[in-house]
């Protein structure tokens, strides 16, 4: 870290914007096809509000935030991506060396795959909730996840370094804090994060709330498991709850995430700022959870 700085100071000095290419090196072992092609577009990265930037694909989301003494990076895509995010990143203006801090909200690999590469590139440690941790270490779903499967395919680079957070723990770098919400139920890890950006003395309430998308393997069946189906909904309950004057998400097409970009120079508020889109993402998964236990419930009746 400190050869980040006297070297930055350095840049600095000579008047050069600090924008240092990182070595970020995608882990070669997970190549991008299909899927993983389609959600690896580059996106140009942009402000979101305040100290809170974009810096994802097209289709994933990758938040960057500027605490005024190191980044946090929550998020990011396939492994693929580490290099379309470590590029937004010095588009910015930022280094991907100066990373102080990463989150995840869950830990499949499309939201989880660039962590090791990021990490490996800034040395920041890891937040996660212990659920989120013990999948991360592994590189892979807990056989708990309604997604399991036991199949290579499903594996990611796996990541080390994590501190093991609780549910509404605060974490503070530099004048940000950003706070845990546990949203278990789409992973049994997954997390939510909320931190507050002010800007010519507005303040707003961010809000990254996790995927809530009830989907699984062909055994899985949320009806046979109640506890966890309670979690579950206690979860989109809480997302619908937060304080929440921007919502932003794992897979941005869901609140229209570019779209509200492509507003930005527009004259007027930001268009980003949506105090019900919190709320409106949760009822949106609170219906497709009760479609899917209906679901459950007719595929029963037929087997019977
Ligand atoms: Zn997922």
């Amino acid at each position: 870290m400190d050869r980040h700085i006297l070297l930055a100071a350095a840049i600095t000095a000579i008047g050069v914007a600090p924008a240092l290419a990182a070595d970020v090196i995608a882990d070669p072992d997970f190549p991008c096809e299909g899927f993983c092609a389609q959600y690896n577009e580059a996106q140009e990265p942009f402000k979101i509000f305040g100290d809170t930037y974009y810096v994802g694909t097209t289709r994933l989301t990758a938040l960057l935030i500027d605490t005024g003494d190191g980044l946090i990076l929550l998020d990011g895509g396939f492994p693929a991506a580490a290099t379309v995010i470590a590029d937004n990143i010095a588009a910015l203006g930022y280094a991907v060396e100066d990373i102080a801090l990463i989150g995840n909200s869950h830990t499949h690999i499309d939201h989880v795959g660039v962590i090791d590469a990021l990490q490996k590139a800034s040395g920041a440690p890891v937040a996660a909730s212990p659920a989120a941790a013990d999948a991360m270490e592994r590189g892979h779903a807990m056989p708990n996840d309604p997604q399991y499967r036991d199949t290579e395919g499903y594996d990611y680079p796996p990541v080390s370094n994590i501190r093991r957070v609780s549910d509404g723990e605060t974490i503070t770098v530099g004048d940000t804090a950003l706070t845990a919400v546990f949203t278990p139920g789409h992973t049994p890890g997954g997390t939510s994060w909320t931190w507050e950006e002010c800007e010519d003395g507005e303040c707003m309430t961010v809000v990254y709330a996790d995927s809530l998308n009830p989907i699984s393997n062909d055994t899985f069946r949320y009806s046979d498991n109640p506890d966890y189906l309670d979690a579950f909904r206690t979860s989109i309950a809480r997302v619908a709850a937060m304080e929440c004057d921007i919502a932003i998400v794992p897979h941005p097409e869901l609140v229209g995430l570019l779209d509200k970009a492509a507003r930005i120079n527009e004259d007027g508020d930001n268009p980003f700022a949506d105090p019900m889109g919190c709320a409106r993402y949760a009822e949106m998964f609170a219906e497709n959870l009760g479609r899917r236990l209906a679901q459950e419930e007719a595929d029963q009746d037929q087997d019977e």
